[in-house]
């Protein structure tokens, strides 16, 4: 069942869905060769304390950390550890941070120094990717044209849309209905109402979109090992438009990247 939220709710959902976009605008400034995910992840759950939240998927369904750190040809849900990041990886980092008991949910690929131009074109597609689905969420469509926009936008670069793991409904549960995934066929599936909320996340593969799990049970990566890269944001639908709750204007100013990218999606009093 889909929930749909007030918007005193929404507001509630904009403060958590923050706190982790300034959480991964702290993170954009320490990503550097040497430093290891463990060491990431300690100041992400000191970040997330230090500003009256709880860590989002730190023991949910008994995931050990606060941030899913995914290098390379990792999809998403991996493990924190202590293998020092060198100059040429990507890391896509997901966070979460549940603040008046909701959740935000919000995730960004970044490059460890200098990477190859293919690697870097793949994480411009997936960014790009994200606001074509983001575009499409919106009052009079359903959930297969959000998938399918990004599907189609994605295989015209000859990129792997994962099919197993999808974006979702968000709120006072991490994962709400509906499913939200990164394929699709137009017209198909939930229609889209005023009041929701959900994370749309693409997980682009630069090869296949076939995966495959680690032992460890949590760790998704490519099958055939070539880079994947991750970008989610949590997004409201107010006045009938698709309105982001998170933003990476705080990665962005941490990296100097400048870009107008969120502006069609911003809050019309943020
Ligand atoms: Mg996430
Ligand atoms: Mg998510």
């Amino acid at each position: 069942m889909i929930k749909i939220k007030t918007p005193e709710e929404i507001e509630l959902m904009r403060e958590s869905a923050l706190i982790v976009s300034k959480t991964l605008g702290m993170l954009a400034a320490e990503v550097k060769p040497g430093v290891t995910t463990l060491q990431l992840d300690a100041l992400a759950e000191t970040f997330i304390r230090d500003h009256g939240a709880i860590p989002g998927f730190l023991g949910l369904y008994d995931f050990p950390n606060t941030l899913c750190m995914s290098p390379n040809e990792q999809v998403v849900h991996g493990i924190p550890n202590d293998t020092p990041l060198v100059e040429g990886d990507i890391i896509s980092i997901d966070c979460g941070a549940l603040k008046n008991e909701f959740y935000g949910d919000h995730a960004y690929t970044f490059a460890v120094g200098e990477i190859a131009p293919e690697t870097k074109k793949l994480l411009d597609v997936t960014r790009a990717s994200l606001y074509v689905g983001i575009k499409e969420f919106k009052i009079g469509n359903r959930v297969g044209d959000v998938g399918y926009a990004i599907q189609k936008f994605t295989e015209e670069h000859g990129y792997g849309v994962v099919r197993e793991l999808v974006g979702h409904g968000l709120g006072r549960k991490m994962h709400e209905d509906p499913e939200m995934p990164n394929y699709g066929k137009r017209g198909r599936g939930k229609k889209f109402v005023e009041g929701m909320v959900v994370a749309i996340e693409p997980m682009t593969n630069m090869g296949t979109h076939r995966i495959n799990q680690l032992k460890d049970g949590w760790t998704i990566l490519t099958a055939d090992r070539k880079p994947s890269a991750h970008f989610e944001h949590d997004v409201a639908i107010v006045n009938g438009k698709p309105e982001l709750l998170s933003t990476f204007k705080y990665v962005h100013e941490a990296l100097g990247i400048i870009t107008n990218e969120e502006d069609e999606f911003r809050a019309v009093n943020n």
